[in-house]
C-alpha cells in the first residue's frame, strides 16, 4: 500500500538553500519508482492514452527530468515564491515552474533578447559584458532584428582616475550618494523611447568588477523597463537577483550551476508570467532544449552547489590575498581583482565601494555561512566572494629604456604554461582550478580599443579557482610566477 504524499515543500521559502537543493524536483512521491532522485527519462514521445490527457506529449515541449531541474532552479532562484505572488494577485493559472532550462547559457541570452526586445528595440547593456553576448546583441540581433545596443559604464571603477573624484566640501555619504547619482545619470541618459532591457552581469568578466544590482533595478522600475542579470559568475548560491529586483535572471549552467566541466547548459528564470509564457513558447518554437541527460546531471550538480561554492570562493580569497600580499610585494604581480578582497590601508575608494556592493549583494544564505565562518564586510584580508580571480603579471621592465609599452604575453604565457595544477583553458566554475589569458583567449574577439579601455592587456589573466587543497593552489601559481618573471628578460615600457 502506497502512503500518503508527504507535504511538497517546492515553494516554501522557509526551507534552508541546500535543503530545496537536494529535495526540490527530487520528491519520491511524484516518481513512479520512488527513487529518491528523480528518473532520467529518455522518451521523446508520450502515450497520450486519451488526446490530450496526459502531462507530457512530446519532450521538445517538456519533459519529466528537465521539469525536475526546472523546478529546482525556480526555487533556488527564489523565484517560485514570487511568481505564486504574482499569479495569485493577477488571477492567472499555474503553467509549470518560474525556470527554463536550455542547451547553453549563450541561447539563454538569446532567448531572453529575443523575448523581450523583440525587433528594432534597444538595449542598454554593461560596458564589461561576457563576449558571447555582446557578440549576439551586436552581430547577430542586430543584424536579424535590428537591435541596437549601448554599452555604458555602470561600475564605480576608477572614481580617483576619470574626473569622478572628489569634490570640495563633499562628505563621504554626499559623494556616495553622487557617485550612484552618476551611474544613473549614465544608464538614463542612454535610454530612449526604443528601449525595452537593462541588461547587465555581475561581477564582470574578466575584471571582476561590481554593477549596482538594487540601483539599476530602481531605474528600471521607474522606466517600465526590464531588467536582466547574468547571474553566471555568482551562481544562485552567491547572489539572487531576483530577490534585489531583477526582472529575469539568466545564467550558463555549463559553469558552477555544472561544477564538473562535463555539461553545456543555461537557463532562464523570472516571477513575471507573461514574460514567462513568451519565453515558454519561443523555447519550444526555436527549440534549445538540453537533452534528459545533461538536466538529470545538473539536477545532481545542484545538490552541492552551496558546498561547492563555498570552497570555491575560501579558496578564491586564498588565492586573491596571496597575489595581493605577497605577490604585488615581491614585484610579481602589478595588480588583483577579486570583489571581496580588503587591501587595508592600500585600498582606493572605488574598491571600498566595489568590496561593500559585493557583500550587500550576498544571498542571505551565503553570508550567513560566512558570518558562521568569522567573515564580515570589514575582515582583514577580506571575506569570500566566488572563485574567480584576475590579475595583472609584472613584466620585467628595463628601467634604463623607458620606452613604449610592449605588447608581449611572453611573462604571461610563461607563467600559464608552468602551471601544473592550473589547466590553461576557457571556461570557469569547475571543480578544477583554470587559468587563461583573456586578451588572446576567451577575449580574443572583442575589439582591441574596448579591450584596452577595459584593463585587458598583455599582462591580464583569469584564473578559475578550483576546490583542491587551497595550499597546493598556491605553491603552484608561486612556483610559476617566481619562474615566469624571473626568467622573462627586461622589456622596455612606459
Ligand atoms: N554568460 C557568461 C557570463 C559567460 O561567461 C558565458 C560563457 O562563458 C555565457 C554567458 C555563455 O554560456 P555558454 O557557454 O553555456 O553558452
Amino acid at each position: 500500500m502506497t502512503s500518503e504524499p508527504k507535504t511538497c515543500h517546492s515553494t516554501s521559502s522557509s526551507l534552508g538553500f541546500s535543503t530545496r537543493a537536494i529535495h526540490v524536483g527530487s520528491e519520491p512521491h511524484l516518481s513512479a519508482s520512488r527513487g529518491v532522485t528523480p528518473a532520467l527519462d529518455l522518451s521523446t514521445t508520450y502515450s497520450q492514452g486519451k488526446i490530450g490527457a496526459t502531462q507530457f506529449e512530446y519532450s521538445r515541449s517538456s519533459n519529466p527530468t528537465r521539469l525536475a531541474l526546472e523546478r529546482q532552479l525556480a526555487s533556488l532562484e527564489g523565484a517560485d515564491v514570487l511568481l505564486e505572488k504574482n499569479l495569485k494577485e493577477q488571477g492567472l493559472e499555474d503553467e509549470g515552474p518560474a525556470a527554463l532550462a536550455l542547451s547553453s547559457g549563450s541561447a539563454s541570452t538569446a532567448l531572453v533578447v529575443q523575448g523581450i526586445v523583440g525587433s528594432n528595440g534597444h538595449i542598454v547593456s554593461v560596458a564589461d559584458v561576457y563576449g558571447g553576448t555582446s557578440r549576439f546583441m551586436t552581430k547577430v540581433a542586430s543584424i536579424l532584428s535590428g537591435v541596437t545596443t549601448t554599452f555604458v559604464d555602470m561600475s564605480y571603477r576608477d572614481s580617483e582616475s576619470t574626473g569622478k573624484g572628489p569634490r570640495g566640501g563633499e562628505t563621504d555619504q554626499e559623494r556616495s550618494a553622487r557617485e550612484d547619482q552618476e551611474i544613473v545619470d549614465r544608464v538614463e541618459a542612454s535610454i530612449t523611447p526604443e528601449t525595452k532591457l537593462i541588461w547587465a552581469e555581475t561581477p564582470t568578466n574578466p575584471m571582476l568588477s561590481l554593477v549596482p544590482i538594487r540601483l539599476l533595478a530602481s531605474i528600471a522600475q521607474k522606466k517600465g523597463i526590464p531588467l536582466c542579470i547574468d547571474n553566471t559568475f555568482s551562481s544562485t548560491y552567491l547572489t539572487q537577483p531576483l530577490l534585489l529586483g531583477a526582472t529575469v535572471v539568466v545564467g550558463s549552467s555549463t559553469k558552477y550551476i555544472g561544477g564538473h566541466s562535463d555539461v553545456i547548459g543555461g537557463y532562464v528564470v523570472t516571477s513575471d508570467p507573461a514574460l514567462l509564457s513568451k519565453f515558454r513558447f519561443l523555447q519550444n518554437a526555436g527549440g534549445a532544449v538540453p537533452s534528459p541527460h545533461d538536466c538529470w546531471l545538473l539536477i545532481r550538480s545542484l545538490k552541492t552547489l552551496a558546498l561547492r561554492v563555498r570552497q570555491h570562493s575560501i579558496n578564491g580569497l586564498a588565492v586573491a590575498r596571496f597575489l595581493h600580499e605577497v605577490g604585488v610585494p615581491s614585484g610579481l604581480v602589478r595588480d588583483v581583482n577579486y570583489p571581496g578582497l580588503n587591501r587595508g590601508a592600500s585600498e582606493t575608494r572605488s574598491q571600498r565601494r566595489e568590496r561593500e556592493l559585493a557583500w550587500s549583494h550576498l544571498s542571505p544564505h551565503a553570508k550567513k555561512y560566512f558570518e558562521q565562518q568569522g567573515f564580515s564586510l570589514d575582515s582583514g584580508g577580506g571575506f569570500p566572494m566566488g572563485g574567480m580571480v584576475s590579475f595583472h603579471i609584472k613584466s620585467p621592465i628595463d628601467d634604463k629604456n623607458q620606452l613604449q609599452a610592449s605588447e608581449s604575453t611572453d611573462t604571461s604565457e610563461r607563467f600559464l604554461e608552468g602551471l601544473e595544477l592550473f589547466a590553461l583553458a576557457e571556461s570557469l566554475g569547475g571543480v578544477e582550478s583554470l587559468a587563461e589569458l583573456p586578451m588572446k583567449m576567451t577575449h580574443a574577439g572583442v575589439d582591441p580599443s574596448q579591450r584596452s579601455l577595459l584593463g585587458i592587456d598583455a599582462e591580464l589573466v583569469r584564473l578559475s579557482v578550483g576546490i583542491e587543497d587551497v595550499d597546493d593552489l598556491l605553491a603552484d601559481l608561486e612556483r610559476s610566477l617566481r619562474a615566469a618573471v624571473s626568467s622573462t628578460s627586461p622589456r622596455v615600457r612606459n
